[in-house]
């Protein structure tokens, strides 16, 4: 899988390091493990997807720009079945990460359980006002698309930090969108069409 990623032009070590080293099996059900490691989205259960490795690993190295230390604290909307936040919890020295589903919220604390990643922390609650407690973020990544990056994560994102997140974008589709907040105001820079999840309000 990895060596997929490479040819398709992933650079960032820490990042390929990450990927290496998550094993993405342990976050579908025993009956799609076979297809774990083929670049595509699976059901995770309550209609809700893990997102492609090819996808997980561009958000994720945007988010690290091209520098090779550590992300600060990063907040990650849609915990899902703990799979990206695995993935950052290697490349960040902390994440906080949040679900609205209960059922996911919880099956991810069981499927990373054996990973003890002390700096992640599992959230259950509306991403869309983001986790005020633990801004100013050095980055912000969801993985469910809303019509528009909702105002609570760019004012928990630092100055300095970039936040990605896929967004329907005036042609009406949904692309990955880059803010990035400067101390002269944010810039907004819109990339390749992507296929999430809707962002959802409220809990279920
Ligand atoms: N990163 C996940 C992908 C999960 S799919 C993984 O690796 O598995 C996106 C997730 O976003 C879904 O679980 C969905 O329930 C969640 N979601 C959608 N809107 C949300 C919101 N407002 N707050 C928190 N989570 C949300």
């Amino acid at each position: 899988m990895v060596r997929k990623l490479e040819a398709q032009g992933l650079r960032h070590e820490a990042v390929l390091a990450a990927m290496r080293s998550v094993e993405r099996h342990r976050f579908v059900d025993s009956a799609l493990a076979n297809q774990a490691y083929e670049d595509t989205s699976l059901p995770i259960g309550l209609g809700q997807t893990i997102s492609k490795p090819s996808v997980v690993a561009r958000m994720i190295e945007l988010l690290c720009h091209d520098r090779s230390e550590k992300l600060g604290r990063v907040l990650e909307i849609g915990t899902g079945c703990g799979y990206q936040a695995a993935v950052l919890s290697s490349v960040s020295i902390e994440v906080y990460s949040m679900e609205r589903l209960r059922g996911l919220h919880e099956r991810a604390r069981a499927n990373l359980r054996a990973f003890r990643l002390s700096n992640l922390h599992l959230l259950m609650g509306d991403g869309m006002l983001g986790y005020a407690k633990g801004a100013p973020y050095a980055a912000i990544i969801a993985a469910a698309g809303g019509n528009d990056i909702p105002q609570a994560w760019i004012e928990q994102l630092a100055v300095g930090g970039r936040l990605v997140a896929p967004t329907v974008t005036s042609a009406g589709k949904q692309n990955l969108v880059v803010i990035d907040k400067t101390a002269r105001g944010v810039v907004r820079t819109e990339l390749e069409a992507v296929h999430f999840v809707p962002l959802k309000s409220g809990i279920g």
